[in-house]
Parts: C-alpha cells; structure tokens; sequence
C-alpha cells in the first residue's frame, strides 16, 4: 500500500478496499523502521494521524467525506501547525508550537487530508542541500551519501522513499523543485499569490510560494486545487479562480508549443541530464508538442539576482527573532543588548547569519542603489526575458538542477557552488511564474528532473504537459531499490 499515489489511495478507499486507518498505520510504521536512515522527519504526529483517521473513516461511511477525506500527507517544518511543534529547521524556534495553523494546513485538513508529520528542511529554508538544518542533513534515498537537494529536502526524500504519498514545500529559489529533481518526484511552485503564504514563516516574502511534492502530476492537481485561492489574511494573496486542475489534465498535447531555453544547455550542465531532457522533450514532441529553441538573455544574472533581493528580506523578516517577541532566549545574558545578541547568536546558524549580514550591507544606505535597487532592475529584466519568451511559446523547458544529486558535504565549504545549483530555477521566482519538475531520467543511478515553466496562472499546462508525458513514461514509478 505504501507505493500507493493519492488517485490509487482515494480509489481504494471509495471501494472500501482498506480503511484510512489501515493506510496511516501503515506509513506510520514505515515511518518508524526507515526514517532513521534518511532524518527526513523533525516530528511525526502518529497518534494525531490516527486519530484523524478514524474520523475519515467514519465521515466516509457516513457519506460526508471531503476531496481530500483519509488521505496522508506530511507538511515542511515551515508550516505552522496548532500545538504541534514548527521549527523551520532551526535552533531559534527549537520549542515553538504555534497556536494557529497555516491557511495551506488549514486548507488540506479541511478536506480531510491527514497530516503523518513535519518534515526537516534547511533553516529558514535557506540552502540546496538540506545541510543547513539544525536537525542534520537529510539523506536522499537514491544514495544515503547524498544529499536529496533543499530547502525542501525532508518533504522530497520521505515521498521518493515511500512514507507518504504526498508532501507540501516552499520554494523561494528552488526548493520545491530541486529537491523534487534529485529525488525523483514531482514538484510544483505555482504562480506567486496563488496559495496563501498565511502561517507560512517567511524567508523572502516577494518569492516565496507554498506548493507540493508528490509522485505523480495527477496527485499534485489533486492538492493544487484545494491548496490554492485568495485568502483576505495575506496581501499578496491573487483572487483569480481556481480551475479544477485535475479534469483540464487529460486533455492531449498536440499543439502545445514548448520552448527549449538555449542557454540552460550551455556549459555547467551535465551531460547526462542534457541528454535526459533533450529525450523527454522529443518525447513530448512525439505526442505533438510543438517545440522551438527560445532565449532568456538575463540568465547569468538570476542567481547575483536573487542573493541580493532574498538576503534583503530575510533580514528584515528574520529580525522579529530576538529572544523577547519570538524565537530562542540566552541565558545569563548582561543587558537588553547582550540578550539581542547572544539569543541570536545562539538561535541562527551559519547561513542564516551570512544571509541576515548580506541582506543588512545591501539595504544599508551606503550601499542600497548600488546593490538592492540594482538588483530590483535586473528582476525586472529578468521578468521581461521571460515575457517576451511567452509570445511565441506556451510554456519553456530545460533541465531543473545542473547536476544530479551531489555528495553530503561536497559543496558546504563554498556558498557560491552551493548558491548556482539553483541556477535554472531562480528565474520563475523573481518573475513569479509557475514552474514544474518532473522525473525525467537517470544518470548513473540518480534521478533527473524536467523543468517547465509557464506564464502566470498556467498551472494547469504545465500539470497537463507533465501528466501526458506520464502516461507514456514510467521514470517517475522508479523507486529506490531500498525502499520499494
Ligand atoms: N537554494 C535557494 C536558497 O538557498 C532557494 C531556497 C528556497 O527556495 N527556499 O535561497
């Protein structure tokens, strides 16, 4: 049952073929033989879980069950969760319980979706890695040496390793979708103001977008669809109907014009990922796709780009954790300075400073035209080379990562290799757009993901085109040979 997707779930619970509790239990006890393993898990909320499964499995019977009713799902430690513990991978809220939930928690749990745990993530969901977590690295499953990509890491690992259907992310930069790339499963970051960032803690409030990792692209238009529409309780939130993603997918390809990116085959791509990509969009070609070659000129400039913006507003978002109003307090300190300092000293870890010491220099007023508002011009080429691609085509493709999974340990000594890993995915948050990962191939043993993205409010193409492809391919059924 474990290898079940939310669409064979939600089936075999209508047949009356096992019950949620039977599903749940048995995730839960997948949970507590494998996750030590992988460290994919910061809390799993098992009697909670099976709690909440019992009332399915009541609701179900007597006929008031929601789209979601009885099925698992785990969320990011990111995501705040009434009386259940949300650390955001770090030191500074080590024993926060929120008193509230988050609009996408929220969201899920009112369609009757069960939460088996919180999954680890980079603190503050800053990094590609996974490694800058306060609850240690998360290993990928594919090769318990590597690492399963970040920030969104633990909800990537635990669903390619089969202990839970389905994970909610956020992705800043790529941290839905690159981890989702190196794990072989699908990710998707919808459109910037399509799901509420309501009880999301926030890096950098302009990019960050809640979104899902699952196996399937059907089982991600399953949770979009709940998941997504306006809520009054955050501003950037977009009134903008929801379509029923899940019924506009079946709809064949033929004629979906699909823009390959010149520049995301340049140097710095491994050649088995290129070779993995050009594959599948011949594939996709095969069903009728319509493909070209297409030009984002600004690419070189996304990532200077976004460790500029991302930076800035994290250093203003992150400076209400200062041992009185929120987040960890120091002990024995001397005065109200030394309380500010040592409890945020103690509370963040080394990414986390550099980011918060980055995002000071380039707003302070020394240094502001020169880098924030230099930086915010270039977003806004960045978005036009984007725009401009989307006259001619209806969504653009290359790959999602440079690199298939790399080594725990490999890139921590330098930010900077560590910063280009997101190379291909940045460019979708600084313009707000909608962007996919699906599993495309592997290289050596280790998994390579497709990366689509479409213009604003296109989530059901790029749902459509990775579910077409699905339906001829069988890359994303790949399981770790240790965990099937
Ligand atoms: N890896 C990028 C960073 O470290 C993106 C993170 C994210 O999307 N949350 O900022």
């Amino acid at each position: 049952m474990h290898s079940m997707t939310l669409v064979e779930l939600r089936d075999g619970l209508q047949r009356g073929d096992f019950s949620s509790r039977d599903v749940v239990a048995g995730l839960l006890e997948r949970i507590e033989a494998r996750d030590g393993e992988l460290n994919a898990f910061i809390t799993v909320t098992a009697e909670q879980a099976m709690d909440v499964a019992g009332r399915a499995d009541d609701a179900r019977a007597n006929g008031g069950a929601g789209a979601l009713n009885g099925l698992p799902l785990v969320h990011k430690d990111i995501f705040c969760t009434r009386d259940v513990l949300t650390t955001c991978g770090s030191r500074m809220l080590e024993d926060f319980v929120s008193p509230y939930d988050a609009a996408v928690v929220e969201r899920l749990a009112s369609a009757g979706a069960i939460m088996l745990g919180k999954t680890n993530m980079d603190e503050f969901a800053m990094g590609s890695s996974n490694e800058t977590s306060y609850y240690g690295p998360v290993r990928n499953p594919w090769d318990l040496s590597r690492s399963p990509g970040g920030s969104s890491g633990g909800s990537a690992a635990a669903v390619a390793a089969r202990l839970t259907p389905a994970a909610t992310g956020t992705d800043t930069g790529g941290s839905i979708r690159q981890p989702a790339a190196l794990t072989n499963t699908v990710g998707i970051k919808p459109t910037y103001g399509r799901v509420s960032r309501y009880g999301m803690i926030a890096f950098a409030s302009s990019l960050d977008q809640a979104g899902v990792i699952t196996r399937t692209a059907d089982d991600a238009a399953l949770l979009l669809k709940v998941m997504s529409g306006f809520d009054e309780r955050d501003s950037t939130s977009i009134d903008h109907p929801v379509p029923d993603y899940e019924a506009l997918i079946g709809k064949p390809i033929k004629g979906l014009r699909i823009g390959m990116v010149r520049q995301h085959f340049d140097a710095g791509l491994d050649e088995g990922c290129a070779t993995a990509v050009r594959e599948a969009l011949s594939e996709l070609e095969r069903q009728g796709a319509v493909l070209s070659e297409v030009d984002l000129p600004n690419l070189d400039y996304c990532v200077p780009t976004y460790y500029v913006v991302a930076p800035a507003e994290c250093s203003s978002n992150l400076s209400r954790f200062d041992g009185v109003r929120f987040g960890h307090r120091a002990d024995n300190v001397e005065d109200l300075l030394d309380l500010y300092c040592s409890s945020r000293g103690e509370g963040f870890g080394a990414e986390v400073k550099r980011r918060i010491m980055t995002g000071t220099y380039v707003l302070s007023a020394g240094y502001y035209d020169a880098y924030y508002l230099q930086a915010q011009k270039v977003r806004h080429l960045i978005s036009d080379d984007f725009r401009r691609a989307f006259e001619s085509v209806d969504l653009i493709a290359g790959p999602t990562a440079p690199e298939p999974a790399f080594g725990l340990g490999d890139k921590t000594d330098d930010p900077i290799t560590m910063y280009l890993n997101d190379i291909y995915t940045i460019g979708a948050n600084l313009a707000g757009l909608p962007a996919l990962s699906a599993p495309c191939g592997m290289v050596d043993g280790l998994p390579v993901g497709l990366h689509l993205v479409g213009p604003h409010w296109s989530e059901e193409t790029l749902l459509q085109a990775a579910h077409q492809y699905q339906l001829v391919t069988d890359w994303h059924k790949a399981c770790p040979e240790a965990y099937k």
